[in-house]
């Protein structure tokens, strides 16, 4: 396979990269990993290395991949990110380097980040109302932890969002609360609908409070003006509060699916390929990775994989295809 083709052979543009860099996490969101399921967590030997994990990076990038987000898990709690971030940061042609976290580590690592090469930050808060956070959470961590990560993020220099999952009867009441807290924090709110990943989070239709419904409330409340995507495959959908320069978001992925633009693909700690968030099964390239120094099989096996990529899972959502399919855990995934 020649270098300089070896995008062409691609049948649709392969943009994004989410790592998962571990499937372990400090909290049980109860729309994520609930307090009262079991779940059980990857042998440590099962774990990409920081050199597996930037190899196969590489070979995405020469297929196209521009921009790397890590995530987990809470990927704060693997060992020595900076050095992956590093070494990430060093291959041809990745021009973005993005974090998700619950960001209750972030004050002690925000600054090594920055000078290892993370660019962005996206840290994840559902209320802002102390002892309903402590609820949801699952781990009666308050508000505060995660204050911190917030400002310290912005201190360390990121561009930094935060990510709210809205959920019916969970947290409906603090869409206007969140709204208020990050203007004045002057961060960027992403309201995610709330998904059926996995089987572990209960899942129904009625308990997604949709794009629609958030924006009537804040609209309601405050001024706000349409913005054009910046990019293709762009997933948030996004608005500016009139006379400033603060933006909100919207992740429609129930209401509002994009799979036809979907760009991103999805490497889990244990290094198995995912062509969507939803699916049943990855492509196990770790063994590949653990039996040649050569890129080029992998090459081969992460074009395959591609091209046969059929995912249009949220345009297809059902109630029944939510109960229906054994998806994998947005914990091992990374969201
Ligand atoms: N632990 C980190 C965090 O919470 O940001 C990173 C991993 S978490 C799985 C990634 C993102 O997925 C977070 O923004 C989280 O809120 C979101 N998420 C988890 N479960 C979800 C669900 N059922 N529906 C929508 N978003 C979800
Ligand atoms: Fe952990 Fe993030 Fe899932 Fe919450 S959303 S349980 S912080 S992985
Ligand atoms: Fe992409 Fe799958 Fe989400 Fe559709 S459902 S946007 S294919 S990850």
């Amino acid at each position: 396979m020649k270098k300089e083709n070896i995008k062409d052979m691609l049948d649709r543009p392969l943009r994004d990269l989410r790592i998962s860099v571990i499937d372990r996490c400090n909290l049980r969101c109860q729309y994520c990993m609930p307090a009262d399921k079991e779940y059980t967590f990857l042998p440590k030997d099962e774990l990409l290395s920081f050199e597996e994990i930037t190899r196969t990076a590489a070979v995405f990038a020469e297929l196209g991949v521009k921009k790397i987000r890590l995530t987990g898990g809470e990927p704060l709690l693997r060992r020595d990110l900076p050095t992956l971030v590093h070494m990430l940061s060093q291959i041809n042609g990745i021009n973005d380097i993005a974090l998700t976290t619950n960001g209750i580590l972030l004050p002690k690592q925000a600054k090594a980040l920055k000078e290892a090469g993370v660019k962005r930050v996206n840290i994840s808060l559902d209320s802002i109302n102390d002892s309903l956070f402590k609820l949801i959470n699952g781990r009666g961590i308050g508000t505060k932890p995660v204050i911190d990560g917030i400002r310290a993020a912005k201190e360390a220099g990121f561009e930094t969002k935060v990510n709210m999952v809205v959920k019916k009867g969970m947290n409906d009441d603090q869409i206007i609360p969140m709204a208020e807290f990050c203007l004045e924090e002057k961060v960027q709110l992403r309201y995610i609908e709330f998904m059926d990943v996995g089987t572990t989070n209960d899942w129904k239709m009625d308990k997604v409070i949709t794009k629609k419904d958030i924006f009537k409330q804040l609209n309601e409340r405050f001024d706000l003006e349409p913005l054009n995507p910046d990019y293709f495959g762009e997933v948030a959908k996004k608005y500016r509060y009139k006379g400033t320069d603060i933006m909100v978001g919207f992740i429609t992925s129930v209401s509002e699916s994009f799979c036809g633009s979907c760009t991103r693909a999805r490497l889990s700690a244990n290094g198995h390929v995912y062509t969507c968030l939803f699916s049943e099964s990855g492509h196990d390239i770790k063994e590949l990775l653990r039996s040649t120094s050569e890129d080029e099989p992998l090459r081969e096996r992460i074009v395959s994989i591609w091209n046969h990529r059929r995912d249009r899972y949220s345009d297809e959502r059902t109630e029944a295809t939510a109960k229906q399919r054994k998806k994998i855990e947005m914990s091992y995934i990374g969201g």
